[in-house]
């Protein structure tokens, strides 16, 4: 074993998944020194912060603002030690994890699959953001939280709760939103989160697939292997001329992967719904689902922002009952 601790987020990582490895590293190191955590465990190797998959344009712009590198990639947990933030799934979390030394998990999802035989630090808390519970692990420990760490902290928060509108957002992350922001002297949050959600609304460069794969993830749903991506844009509009391409796209994804069904968010963060496009042997799902038929290619779905409270559970639960 190396005398590292690999802090790494899911595969295509988002903002929070970056800045919250990046930050939960920094705590690490602080804990490693001494202090309260001392009282529990004994920190012996530095905690190293790494991705997984390229950044998002809005995660570059992040760690630019606040002056961080992008995070160095590593292909494999094999032999190594690892923590992970923003995922505790086998599915979403780097390869040869089973050869891995799982020695942390900070989450804000439901719990995964990943197990290990020994206790581990495990924070799992049902908010919008893993930065939330990163920042109560800076406070309960008495760590004090620098500027820029409280900016990537933030960013994170603005980033997953789409600027407090998705159904994941809680007064706790509100909350301690606004703690950081105070640290780290922003003063209008709607006005920086638009400013860093705009970032991911340009995709007239990327191709069909860079957009499905943008924010994407793989679930395993009663044995039926279904991938859920979403796109957040801050207008529709931005798209409409690339549904075509990217539903085709989409097809030969469920091909080549032998998927049961790929289903795609397409998000305005806006007008606060998803049009959701959907490729899949089981069409039925979608009305089990979410109460509503598809018309042709795709369903718009009023008011759902969240993949994980608002897609994934219903799809889980429709597949479930084929
Ligand atoms: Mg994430
Ligand atoms: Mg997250
Ligand atoms: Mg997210």
């Amino acid at each position: 074993m190396e005398h590292v601790v690999y802090v790494v987020g899911h595969k295509n990582p988002d903002t929070d998944s970056v800045c919250s490895a990046i930050a939960f590293a920094y705590l690490w190191n602080k804990w490693r020194e001494g202090g309260n955590v001392s009282k529990m465990m004994k920190i012996e190797e530095e905690a190293v912060p790494v991705i997984q998959g390229d950044v998002n344009p809005e995660t570059k712009y992040v760690l630019e603002k606040f002056g961080f590198d992008v995070p160095e990639m590593i292909e494999s947990g094999d032999g190594k030690k690892v923590a992970l933030v923003d995922h505790s799934e086998k599915a979403q979390t780097i390869d040869g994890i089973d050869k891995a030394e799982v020695v942390a998990i900070v989450d804000h999802h439901k719990i995964g699959d990943v197990a290990t035989p020994q206790p581990i630090l495990f924070v799992n808390l049902p908010v919008g953001c893993t930065a939330t519970v990163i920042k109560l692990l800076f406070d309960k420990t008495k760590v004090e939280i620098p500027k820029n760490i409280a900016g990537i902290l933030l960013s994170s928060i603005l980033s997953d709760t789409v600027i407090f509108k998705s159904a994941t957002t809680t007064d706790l992350d509100k909350e301690v939103a606004e703690e950081l922001a105070k640290i780290a002297e922003i003063a209008d949050l709607t006005k920086f989160g638009v400013e860093i959600k705009a970032k991911l609304s340009a995709v007239d460069d990327l191709t069909a697939r860079d957009i499905i794969m943008r924010d994407y993830k793989d679930f395993d749903m009663s044995g039926k292997k279904v991938g859920v991506g979403q796109i957040e844009l801050v207008d529709l509009s931005l798209i409409e001329g690339r549904v075509d391409e990217i539903y085709e796209e989409m097809k030969k994804m469920k091909e080549e992967g032998g998927y049961a069904g790929i289903f795609l968010m397409l998000t305005d963060i806006m007008k606060e719904g998803t049009d959701l496009l959907v490729v899949t042997d089981y069409p039925e799902v979608v009305e089990k689902a979410f109460g509503k038929k598809l018309e042709g290619k795709s369903v718009w779905l009023d008011g759902v922002m969240s993949r994980k409270k608002q897609v994934v559970p219903p799809l889980e639960k429709a597949f479930s009952e084929l």
